[in-house]
């Protein structure tokens, strides 16, 4: 559920019309719903009552300090996969005890830098990287908590590119490692194992493939404390889907997900870490735009408008499905089919193709919806267009809490060497 509805034959966020933001702060803008976020989180985390949970936001899918403090205020932890996000995360209010840290490629510095911050623990990627841990830790006089980040090999059933828990996927250790690399950790003097971490990917519409990774890892957990490992809890990463299409099924609710973990868990004495991003932020969030113009194909309608691809990237990266409505109520039931397109210079800029939709015209303004999360953190500014504003709602307030990059502001990071200027 969230908090966009028409109100008056206008959409409005919470008890802001969209059409009021998009005069005062221009378009392409996202925006916030302050309740749909705490919504979603309570609900979320209600689903998990009785357990000894913790959940972490992946600030991968909104990183806005905004809605981070929005978050950290309902006790939210954070999951981080960079120092730049650590440090949003520490900034919004977010206790080091209540941070983890995924990724890949994890620097020295960043581990350093999460070292400090005392986290919770670092979830390990790769053995290579276990070794650095050991050392920046050791050089700091401290043990750096460890999860390993298991490969379950299964199949998440996803879009191919969000797709992390099958082998050929570069995350996680494989699963025929996942012993030797615990007693590895045991060999070095500082880290310390105290979980199994997993992550099959994002934007799941059943909970079948959860159900196998997490019955694999139970039976992990089992099998490492038999050999002597303290594990105490269990990070099972994020990924439960969220409606994007109103003509689809909606995927599995929290609550079911959470009665599933449950039995997964069983008499499992162990505690759990969640990664949610997208279920707290992607229908907390829509992208208002203009648009500019409408175009007479050979057997087709274009409807340019001014957001693009550099600004949404989800539909040209993942062919992904966004809601388009009118900010403006559509007076008639009268529907046809359009192509919703940006400015930007591919083909693939394209939100929605065929598309059902009332008739719009030249500036009027549309809410692309679902657009809460990896949507402007995934923003750029191929083209040289600036990154856009976003705005959060609380109720009948709205506050900009990112504005828009300025023209001068994105041109000033080139520099040009003397040799060309002449002046050298
Ligand atoms: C992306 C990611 C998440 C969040 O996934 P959602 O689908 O947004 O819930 C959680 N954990 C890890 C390790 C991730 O990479």
């Amino acid at each position: 559920m969230d908090h966009f509805a028409y109100k008056e034959g206008k959409l409005s966020a919470e008890d802001v019309a969209l059409e009021t933001i998009a005069l005062e702060v221009g378009t392409p803008v996202y925006v916030y719903s302050t309740a749909t976020l705490k919504r979603h989180f309570q609900v979320f985390s209600e689903a998990f009552q009785g357990v000894h949970a913790l959940v972490c936001f992946a600030v991968k899918a909104n990183s806005n300090q905004a809605v981070l403090r929005t978050l950290a205020r309902e006790g939210a932890g954070a999951d981080v996969v960079s120092l730049g996000e650590l440090t949003r995360a520490l900034m919004a209010g977010i206790p080091g005890d209540r941070i983890v840290f995924s990724g890949v490629g994890k620097t020295p510095e960043e581990m350093h830098a999460a070292l400090r911050a005392g986290i919770k623990q670092f979830n390990a990627e790769s053995e290579a990287e276990l070794e650095v841990l050991n050392l920046v830790a050791g050089e700091m006089g401290l043990t750096a908590p460890v999860s390993v980040r298991v490969n379950p090999d299964v199949d998440a059933k996803t879009h191919a590119k969000i797709s992390t828990g099958k082998s050929e996927n570069k995350f996680g250790i494989p699963w025929q490692r996942v012993d030797a690399v615990y007693a590895r950790i045991k060999e070095l003097e500082h880290l310390e194992a105290v979980g199994v971490d997993l992550h099959i990917g994002s934007q799941l519409t059943d909970l079948a493939p959860f159900r196998e990774a997490f019955a694999k890892v139970v039976t992990l957990v089992k099998d490492l404390r038999a050999k002597g490992h303290d594990i105490r809890h269990i990070d099972l990463g994020g990924g439960l889907g969220i409606p994007y299409d109103p003509e689809q099924a909606a995927p599995p609710a929290p609550a079911e997900y959470g009665t599933m973990i449950r039995e997964v868990l069983g008499d499992l004495d162990c505690g759990i870490i969640l990664e949610p991003g997208r279920l707290i932020a992607g229908n907390a969030g829509v992208l208002v735009t203009r648009m500019l113009y409408e175009k007479k194909g050979v057997d087709r309608t274009f409807y340019i408008l001014d957001a693009a691809m550099n600004d949404l990237g989800r539909p040209a990266m993942y062919d992904a499905y966004h809601a388009i409505v009118p900010v403006r109520e559509a007076e008639t039931d009268a529907t046809l089919e359009a192509d919703f397109v940006g400015p930007v210079c591919e083909s693939s800029d394209t939100f929605a193709k065929a598309r059902k939709t009332t008739p719009l015209k030249a500036g009027d303004l549309v809410a692309i919806k679902s657009a809460g999360a990896y949507g402007a953190v995934m923003s750029s500014t191929y083209n040289s267009r600036p990154l856009v504003p976003e705005v959060l709602v609380d109720d009948t307030r709205y506050a900009v809490v990112r504005k828009r990059q300025s023209l001068e502001e994105l041109l000033s990071l080139d520099e040009v060497p003397t040799w060309l200027t002449g002046s050298g």
